[in-house]
């Protein structure tokens, strides 16, 4: 499941995680807001960045990330490997363009193909939102908004927010997605971190990618 983008034949590295996964060395991370920002990491540092919630990176010894315990995680790179992306795709940052944020961030730096890997999130089997939820995603998301959620409670949904991130990325006019199966992080006994299961103050999933 770590090695789609490189089972892609993109000579970069990544991983999306699990509970007992480590981090790589080096690695540099943002300060999570569920926001649009975008810092653009060219140079190895300490591993705290500002705030964002894409994380862009073109130098080939800094593996960069972000974390998520369901939000929907997305790595992204270019055909030959030299620029990446990692972007935290929760229903706020999806809702408020994260994911054209940290494409456009990406296209600054190459003008190659991007390819892209959709992570473990909680799946619609798990991930059950409300109507001001689906209002917010409405704006940005309506052609697919529909066939992405069921009904379960009055005015509750299940919702697919990967196949939002999907549409997210094609809005961003990233073709060549791919969507990890069976990787809901909170069906019970799932080997992930999960909010939805076991709360706030459960760990986080580190899912990060490094250039070639
Ligand atoms: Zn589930």
């Amino acid at each position: 499941m770590s090695e789609s983008l490189q089972a892609r034949g993109l000579p970069v590295s990544h991983g999306f995680g699990k509970r007992d996964a480590g981090a790589p060395k080096s690695l540099r991370r943002p300060h999570q807001v569920h926001g649009v920002g975008v810092v653009v990491v060219r140079e190895p540092g300490p591993e705290a960045l500002g705030e964002a919630d894409a994380v862009v990176c073109n130098h080939p010894q800094v593996p960069v990330g972000i974390v998520t315990a369901d939000c929907v995680p997305i790595l992204v790179a270019s055909r030959d490997g030299r620029v990446v992306a990692a972007i935290h795709g929760g229903w706020r940052g999806l809702a408020a363009g994260v994911v054209a944020s940290g494409v456009a961030a990406l296209r600054e730096l190459t003008e190659d193909e991007l390819v892209a890997a959709i992570g473990p999130h909680a799946g619609p089997c798990c991930y059950e939102v409300d109507t001001p939820v689906l209002d917010a995603l409405g704006e940005r998301f309506s052609a697919i908004l529909a066939a992405a959620c069921r009904p379960s409670r009055p005015g509750h949904m299940w919702l697919d927010l990967g196949q939002v991130a999907n549409a997210a990325l094609e809005q961003a006019e990233v073709t060549a997605i791919e969507r990890l199966p069976d990787a809901c992080t909170a069906c019970p006994g799932a080997p992930f971190f999960s909010v939805r299961r076991d709360g706030a103050e459960t760990g986080r999933l580190l899912h990060w990618i490094q250039a070639g």
